[in-house]
């Protein structure tokens, strides 16, 4: 089996507008003038989609969505579907990420549903798991998890391209990571899942660590065994922290 480029994707959440599209050109230009040992990804918002994709064209950096509606089109104001998203230029999307989660109480079920949608439009799915605090200190924080693993990923998802992120979200946006030893052993659970529901592809499919990347902690992170990438918001925003944490990779 061979190992994947470890994937370091950029989560711009919501921000940034024409402007920051200077931080992903300067991306572009470093990762084309020598070329890093991981696949790059930057996911903007749903506004900066297409010009993203259009400034990236022949560059080594791949433009992704935040999320997609389960349909492909229909009555859903507001919603954005993943055939529009490839239409735009994306060619993965994040799903489940926590904050839809928490913001939005998108459920197991329904993010399997977008992935499904996802895979039809041809995108790469990163699917999302992570646990809260109070989770992690009642001890369950595996059991969470793979529960979540469990139920995000559909059967469909065989012989795919994908991938999957631990997230913890006491991590998200805090400053705070679990131990390198504590993100091993989720990542282990992870891959346990992934074995179970895949079988060989399983074992192949990159699991990213997502939750205060920083430059200063990248490299002890991306060292961790089972760590296949990171998913990267705040650091991800400005090119020069970005392209460190992708140097690291
Ligand atoms: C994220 O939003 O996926 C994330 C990991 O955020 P941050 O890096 O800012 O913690």
């Amino acid at each position: 089996l061979t190992t994947p480029r470890p994937l370091i994707a950029g989560n711009w959440k919501m921000f940034g507008l024409e402007a920051s599209l200077d931080e992903a050109r300067a991306v572009a230009a470093a990762v084309s003038a020598r070329p890093p040992a991981a696949r790059v990804a930057i996911c903007p918002p749903a506004t900066l989609l297409h010009r993203m994709a259009q400034a990236m064209a022949g560059e080594a950096v791949i433009v992704g969505g935040q999320d997609c509606h389960p349909a492909e089109a229909g009555p859903h104001t507001g919603d954005i579907s993943a055939a529009m998203l490839a239409d735009a230029g994306a060619r993965l999307v994040i799903l489940g990420h926590s904050e839809r989660r928490a913001a939005y109480q998108e459920s197991d079920a329904l993010v399997a549903a977008k992935v499904e949608a996802a895979l039809a439009a041809g995108l790469e799915p990163i699917v999302c798991f992570g646990e809260t605090c109070d989770q992690r200190d009642a001890g369950q924080a595996e059991a969470v998890v793979t529960g979540m693993a469990r139920g995000s990923l559909p059967a469909s998802l065989a012989g795919q391209a994908f991938a999957v992120a631990y997230e913890p979200v006491w991590a998200i946006g805090t400053g705070r990571t679990p131990t390198p030893a504590d993100i091993e052993h989720v990542h282990q659970a992870l891959r346990g899942v992934l074995v179970e529901r895949f079988g060989d592809h399983g074992a192949s499919v990159p699991i990213l660590y997502g939750g205060s990347v920083k430059p200063d902690n990248a490299r002890q992170i991306l060292a961790t065994p089972e760590v296949g990438g990171a998913l990267v918001g705040g650091a991800s925003l400005t090119a020069a922290d970005f392209l460190a944490i992708i140097a690291a990779a």
